[in-house]
């Protein structure tokens, strides 16, 4: 057999180039990275030798060996772990797993980020490829556990392709050679090695040699007592964990003996992966029973709103030969999702209660996992309702209100928790809706993660006895509480005549034009009582699924909005001037211009307006008739 050449596939070699270029002054993690590839090996390793006794080289020492040749600027990383067949060294190491990588860097660089990076990096994991930050020639020699697989090596002298060829290797396991750069050869320093390893891979639970000497403590990080363990050490390991370069926000280290035997070291990071843009982005703990590794990133130990926890968790209760069929089912991971969770959400109430500025933090990283919880949920939304937070018209810059908070601060008559979804907050600031109750002094919390908030606004129609209600809703819903829907139909035909008494003539009228110029665009115009400063709004009619519609308008394409209700306000100038102008000039073409201009205006400020710019020609042509009337009046 001979030697086969390979390009990288293409995203490869260009992701490169950006990792090369803005991580020069974290090279030194390309160790971290290959140590912990190794390790990840061996604990592959351990769980084959537990569960298949059929491996090659069995009695091999499970070990980490790295040596160093300063003078020919050489270092090498072996490990007896797992290896890899000819097939499995192409595909992993030639490709980048993670499939959104390359749109991600490049996205950042057009956007000037690249000193950010380095913080990212912890997004996709470069891995493997971060060797090519100091390395000239890489050799990758590899023995696979599996009996009938020949030896075979890896070489690459660049990002640009590498070669695979047979070779000679009697022992089980994988080599890591690197030549270094010429201007890496700074690492070709025992001493430095030694301490790049304490620095980054202190607690690896396997051997690391270096000179026949152990270097790493190999301690268990997670079965220390906290008081034991130094901040930094915690850091250093949420980094390794996640590979990342951030400090974390919290570290929550804890161990119980009964009712079942737990240790864990969890974290909650400083900053949200991006999930939006790696939806494959893996999540989850690693899980260990007795030191052993059994999931990389278990999914099972945790609720999926807590995806955002990164750490270790190890229980001597997990049976260690589980498969991850069996291990979702187990008794024992039931009882420990169960156990966590409370932990962590005491943990969160800890944090609100006594580190105000910490949880705000966490709240605009990780708030809406806390909104997925309430919605998913069920046993524990007592408890997620109280880790909620707001901004709301009262909310003056960082500050966030809990729904307790809202509760002590309202007015004794005001039998309600109003709010207000909007795309954004200046949106939802500058809202027609909030008018009546900015005058009353109420407060109105406002909800500005559109989906998430529609969905979570259907899983929280009370609180504490209260009603949770919208104020883009047309009045006899927002107002006339507890009503039976015969009285409310009553009370709407009431209020109607109302309106046909109090009002002058001239305001039916301009409702009979507006109906009659937007036709189905509305479902009827009428007389608001909740405006103040502007001339109209659109307001849902209560129980028409005003939540849905938002969740729909997002998750639909096309997705066409019933309409709604046009309110006027008979006080606003406009409305007072364009019924004048309908009774004294009825034909003039301005008016329904105004009318479809007041219509779109409504739209815009609820954010429904498809196409804005469709409605500048008018706008002109409204400006000119302004001017003309201003110029005339000379
Ligand atoms: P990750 O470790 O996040 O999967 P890497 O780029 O570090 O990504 O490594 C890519 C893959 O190469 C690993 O998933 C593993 O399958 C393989 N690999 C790397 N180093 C080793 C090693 N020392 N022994 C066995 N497999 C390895
Ligand atoms: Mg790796």
């Amino acid at each position: 057999m001979s030697e086969e050449k390979y390009t990288f596939q293409a995203d490869v070699h260009r992701v490169l180039d950006i990792v090369i270029n803005s991580l020069y002054q974290h090279r030194d993690i390309f160790l971290r990275e290959l140590i912990s590839n190794a390790a990840d090996a061996l604990h592959k390793l351990q769980f084959q030798k537990i569960n298949n006794a059929d491996i090659y080289d069995p009695d091999a020492e499970l070990k980490i060996i790295v040596d160093v040749d300063e003078e020919k600027k050489i270092i090498t990383i072996k490990d007896s772990g797992i290896g890899m067949t000819k097939d499995e060294l192409r595909e992993n190491l030639g490709t980048i797993a993670q499939s959104g990588t390359l749109n991600f860097f490049e996205e950042i660089k057009k956007q000037g980020k690249d000193a950010s990076i380095p913080e990212l990096i912890g997004q996709f994991g470069v891995g493997f490829y971060s060797v090519f930050m100091v390395a000239r020639k890489i050799t990758v020699r590899s023995r696979s556990y599996k009996k009938d697989e020949p030896a075979y090596e890896w070489v690459s002298e660049g990002a640009e392709s590498f070669i695979i060829r047979p070779t000679e290797k009697e022992d089980r396991g994988t080599e890591v050679i690197i030549e270094l750069k010429e201007d890496a050869e700074e690492f070709a320093d025992k001493t430095k090695i030694r301490e790049i390893i304490k620095k980054y891979s202190d607690y690896v639970p396997f051997p690391i040699e270096l000179d026949d000497e152990v270097v790493n403590q190999q301690t268990s990080l997670w079965r220390k007592s906290p008081n034991e363990v130094k901040e930094e050490e915690y850091e250093k390991f949420y980094q390794y964990v996640s590979h990342s370069f951030d400090k974390p926000l919290h570290v929550i280290h804890y161990s119980v003996d009964a009712p079942l035997q737990l240790n864990c070291l969890l974290f909650i990071p400083s900053f949200r992966k991006n999930i939006l843009l790696f939806p494959e982005t893996e999540w989850g703990v690693r899980l260990y029973s007795r030191n052993v590794l059994i999931q990389e990133r278990s999914k099972d130990v945790l609720p999926s709103y807590l995806r955002f926890i990164e750490g270790v968790v190890d229980s001597e209760d997990l049976p260690l030969n589980v498969s991850r069929e069996t291990i979702q089912v187990s008794r024992v991971v039931a009882s420990i999702k169960k156990t966590l969770t409370t932990k962590i959400l005491k943990e969160l109430e800890k944090i609100a209660r006594h580190e105000a500025e910490k949880y705000q933090k966490f709240w605009k990283e990780f708030g809406i996992f806390i909104k997925d919880g309430v919605i998913n949920d069920e046993k524990n939304r007592e408890r997620l309702l109280k880790l909620l937070r707001f901004k709301s018209n009262k909310t003056k810059d960082d500050e966030l209100i809990s729904l307790d908070d809202y509760l002590q601060r309202k007015p004794e008559e005001q039998d309600a928790i109003y709010y207000l979804i909007a795309d954004d907050l200046v949106m939802a600031e500058n809202s027609p809706h909030l008018e009546y109750y900015e005058e009353k002094g109420w407060e109105v919390l406002f909800l500005v993660e559109p989906v998430v908030d529609s969905f979570l606004l259907m899983h929280l129609r009370t609180y504490k006895d209260l009603q949770l209600k919208p104020i883009d809703v047309t009045e006899e819903s927002v107002d006339e509480d507890g009503a039976s829907e015969k009285e409310e139909g009553e009370k709407a035909v009431k209020k109607e005549e109302r309106d046909e008494d109090d009002l002058r003539p001239s305001f039916k009228k301009l409702k009979e034009r507006v109906k009659e110029v937007l036709g189905d665009k509305i479902l009827e115009v009428k007389a608001s009582t909740k405006l103040r400063g502007s001339p109209c709004r659109l307001a849902a009619r209560e129980g028409f699924g005003v939540q849905f519609q938002r969740v729909y308008k997002y998750m639909t394409e096309n997705f066409i909005a019933p309409p709604k209700v046009l309110e006027l306000n008979p006080n606003h100038p406009i409305i007072e001037k364009l019924e004048l102008l309908i009774e004294s000039d009825s034909d003039n073409e301005l008016i329904n211009k105004i009318i479809w201009q007041l219509f779109e205006n409504a739209l815009l400020l609820d954010g429904s307006l498809e196409q804005p710019s469709a409605m500048v020609p008018r706008v002109n042509e409204i400006i000119l008739a302004a001017l003309e009337g201003a110029t005339a009046k000379k």
